[in-house]
């Protein structure tokens, strides 16, 4: 299996910074921010299956654009995976004919572009050799995780999370854990916004990741544009021990 990162970012500029998406194989998206579009049209048709973290629009601004780009060129339509109050606010204030049409009634309801598929946290979908389960997570919206595992192991993604201790009992209980993708949204300075906005900043990611029973390759992602660099200078600082990384735009993981 083979994830690469299509956006990893709290903001959108310049030639690197693209909002949340991860690429897994040719035919899954974890979310699907501003870094899907970067695809070609025929990496996009080749899409078949979309988890959606939460409703915000860093994770779903390419979702509705993709299913009208591709649409035409499909013989199946595209899923769209998340729970049910993800699911609601997708239909109700996204896909609703006055932002977006309603591409499960297009071109017919019989043969749709898209059709939704509704999960709970704890559910495992498996689609070829993979596995996607849902990770509880903490957020001003209902949010969740998601694992995903192959034969050569499994990476865990938080999505966008506060203080979540049911996230760390799932992510322990995972077997074979290689890789996990965390949030940091914000500095220290600002953990009032961080508390706020239900983000993590580093010294709540550090208490965070005092619950992590398995050692993985820790990656760092949805951090602000504007604050990066300080924000991973204190990441260094509280956690050296960890070394976590700066999750950055077109990371692959092959595993
Ligand atoms: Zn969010
Ligand atoms: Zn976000």
């Amino acid at each position: 299996m083979r994830i690469r990162v299509l956006g990893c970012s709290g903001g959108i500029g310049g030639a690197n910074l693209r909002t949340t998406s991860l690429l897994v194989d040719n035919d899954i998206l974890i979310d699907a921010g501003t870094g899907v579009g970067d695809l070609s049209i025929a990496e996009l048709s080749r899409i078949d299956h979309v988890f959606v973290t939460h409703s915000h629009l860093d994770h779903i601004a390419c979702l509705p654009l993709m299913v009208d780009t591709v649409g035409e060129l499909r013989d199946k339509p595209l899923t769209v995976w998340t729970t049910g109050p993800t699911l609601e606010v997708l239909r109700r204030h996204i896909f609703n004919w006055s932002i977006w049409p309603d591409f499960t009634e297009i071109p017919s309801a019989e043969k749709p572009f898209l059709r939704f598929r509704e999960l709970r946290v704890g559910d495992e979908i498996e689609l070829g050799d993979r596995a996607i389960r849902v990770l509880p997570a903490q957020h001003t919206v209902p949010a969740v995780g998601y694992a995903v595992r192959s034969a050569g192991g499994t990476l865990a993604f938080s999505g966008d999370t506060t203080v979540c201790d049911e996230f760390w009992s799932a992510v322990n209980a995972l077997p074979d854990l290689r890789y996990l993708i965390i949030e940091t949204a914000f500095p220290d300075r600002d953990r009032q916004l961080a508390v706020m906005s239900r983000h993590l900043c580093p010294d709540m990611l550090a208490s965070e990741l005092q619950k992590l029973e398995h050692p993985a390759e820790i990656y760092i992602t949805h951090l602000k544009p504007s604050q990066m660099i300080m924000t991973m200078r204190e990441i260094a600082e509280t956690l050296g021990a960890l070394q976590p990384r700066m999750l950055r735009n077109n990371h692959v993981f092959d595993f």
